[in-house]
């Protein structure tokens, strides 16, 4: 494939935040964008040159997307793999549709990971009743997970018990589910990586994870957030994923980090994570300007991070206090040194919606981190 300078056009299927901050990365280096998202108020759509409003499998949608488009990525998970097959007849699509496809199914994932020799938790595939009968008591208490279409924790839940295991699978409609044995985590990180079409791969430092309810809540990374023996390994075990996948593009593998030192993998991400959002202020390459490089075939340079950085998502819980709504006292963390506030123009706040994000720079780990604690409480964010 040619290389597309600036002055092409770069499309994205999907309108959400990701897609926002790979519009912006986009333009900043002098590239038109098309967005195809259906809601008419997304907000990549938003802030794109082209917005095509269509819903993904729309035939006469994807001919204008890519009409406009020199080439077209995702920036969302569920994006239906055949919309970016149909893409892909006309021009260039990074991720490829098989690789977007492995993501969305947990189990084709989980035997994804462990063909690439990584370790997995230990699980059993729920497809019917007799799978169901044959789940090991080693597996309890576990999390019984849908394999398509979860995210931010929905589409899970918790069981301790057979009679429990049978009443969730049911409330979850009888879909195709995994059971994951529930691991003892003494920590969870994940990794981006960016690999080109020549196979060349380079990748952000590993990032620290603190979930709250199954939804991300800070993401910290400077030197120290985890142990360089198993950053090493977690970095190994991302490139070894996306050869695997023969991936092209950005993408993001979610580790556990259990207690008695080993290292499991989740699940990965065929787009740039939310995990990542630290680099667009804390690297000299952005995760979302290593997917416009790897999309554009331009060349791929190790991002250097400059400065240790924590990213605090501001969740739609932040605009309701005492049952009233109310918008955050932005001014306030704003007179803080090193906060760079994202916030992705969505109309309205609803609890564990993700309405923007707040990164954290400044020159050592200890400034950084009592401005990140100083900030949160400004904001009603519980400390970490
Ligand atoms: P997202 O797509 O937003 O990352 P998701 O809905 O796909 O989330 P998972 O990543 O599978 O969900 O799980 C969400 C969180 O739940 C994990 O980050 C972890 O904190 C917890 N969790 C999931 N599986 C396990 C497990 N097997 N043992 C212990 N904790 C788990
Ligand atoms: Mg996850």
């Amino acid at each position: 494939m040619t290389v597309l300078l600036p002055g092409s056009t770069l499309g994205v299927m999907g309108g959400g935040q990701l897609g926002r901050m790979f519009v912006h990365a986009a333009q900043r280096m002098g590239y038109f964008t098309a967005v195809l998202d259906p809601d008419a108020d997304s907000p990549a759509g938003r802030v794109s040159h082209h917005h095509v409003q269509a819903d993904y499998l729309d035939e006469i949608g994807l001919a204008r997307l890519s009409g406009f488009s020199d080439a077209v990525t995702t920036e969302f998970e569920n994006v239906p793999a055949d919309a970016l097959a149909r893409l892909a007849e006309k021009r260039p699509v990074a991720p490829g549709a098989a690789a977007v496809a492995i993501a969305q199914d947990r189990a084709e994932e989980k035997a994804h990971f462990m063909r690439c020799g990584v370790p997995v938790a230990p699980h059993a595939v729920i497809d019917g009743d007799e799978d169901l009968a044959a789940v090991g008591d080693d597996l309890l208490p576990g999390i019984l997970k849908t394999t398509r279409l979860g995210y931010d924790g929905k589409g899970q839940v918790r069981v301790t018990t057979r009679a429990e295991l049978r009443t969730a699978w049911d409330d979850l409609q009888r879909a195709p589910c995994v059971l994951e044995k529930l691991l003892p985590l003494a920590f969870e990180c994940s990794v981006v990586v960016a690999r080109g079409r020549d196979g060349a791969m380079v990748h952000l430092p590993v990032q620290r994870n603190l979930h709250r309810a199954g939804i991300l809540a800070v993401t910290e990374v400077h030197d120290g957030c985890v142990a360089p023996d198993l950053a090493q390994r977690a970095v190994d075990a991302t490139k070894a994923i996306a050869k695997g996948l023969d991936y092209v593009g950005v993408l993001c593998v979610e580790f556990f980090g259990l207690q008695d030192g080993s290292l499991v993998v989740n699940e990965v991400a065929p787009r740039p994570h939310n995990s990542g959002h630290w680099s667009i202020e804390g690297a000299d390459v952005s995760q979302f300007e290593l997917q416009v490089r790897t999309l554009a075939g331009l060349p791929l340079v190790q991002p250097r991070q400059h400065s240790p950085a924590i990213m605090l998502n501001l969740l739609g819980d932040l605009w309701f206090r005492d049952g009233q709504e109310r918008t955050p006292d932005w001014a306030a963390v704003l007179a803080l040194h090193g906060t760079h506030l994202h916030l992705y123009g969505k109309a309205s706040a609803r609890p564990g919606r993700k309405m923007g994000h707040l990164t954290i720079t400044g020159g050592d780990v200890a400034g950084v981190r009592a401005t990140a604690l100083d900030a949160a409480s400004r904001l009603g964010i519980a400390p970490f």
